[in-house]
C-alpha cells in the first residue's frame, strides 16, 4: 500500500509537471518565453508572457495543448500500463486539466485544482 501511495505521488507530481511542460513547448513553437512554477502540494502553472500578442489562435492552442497532452497521457498509460496508482495520477491530472484547459473551471483554492486557465495568460495546475 506504501509502494502504492508513493508511486501515485511520483507520477502525480511528474504528470503535472509534464502537463506545464506540454503548455510551454507550445509556447516556445511561437517564440515566446514561458515560465514554469512548480509547487509542491499546491498549483503549479505555467505564465506566458506577450501570448496575447502572438493573437487569439496562439493562446487557444497554448491553452489547450495542456489537456490534450495529459489525456493522451492517460489514455496510452490505461493500455499500456499495469500499475493501478500510475493509472490513476495520470488519470486525475487529465480530468484536473479539462476541467481548467478545455471546460474553464476557475478553481476555489489553487491548493485543491490541479489547473486553471481563468486568466487567459496563465495556466495553473
Ligand atoms: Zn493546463
Amino acid at each position: 500500500m506504501l509502494v502504492a501511495c508513493l508511486v501515485f505521488a511520483g507520477v502525480r507530481a511528474a504528470s503535472v509537471y509534464l502537463h506545464e511542460l506540454s503548455h510551454s513547448a507550445v509556447a516556445l513553437l511561437y517564440r515566446l518565453q514561458p515560465q514554469i512554477h512548480l509547487r509542491l502540494g499546491g498549483s503549479s502553472c505555467t505564465t506566458v508572457p506577450g501570448a496575447a500578442a502572438a493573437g487569439s489562435g496562439a493562446v487557444a492552442v497554448i491553452r489547450h495543448s495542456g489537456w490534450v497532452f495529459s489525456l493522451l497521457l492517460a489514455i496510452a498509460a490505461t493500455y499500456a500500463c499495469t500499475s493501478v496508482a500510475m493509472v490513476a495520477a495520470l488519470w486525475l491530472t487529465a480530468l484536473d486539466a479539462i476541467s481548467s484547459d478545455a471546460l474553464g473551471w476557475t478553481p476555489r483554492s489553487h491548493r485543491v485544482r490541479v489547473c486553471c486557465n481563468a486568466i487567459p495568460l496563465t495556466w495553473e495546475l
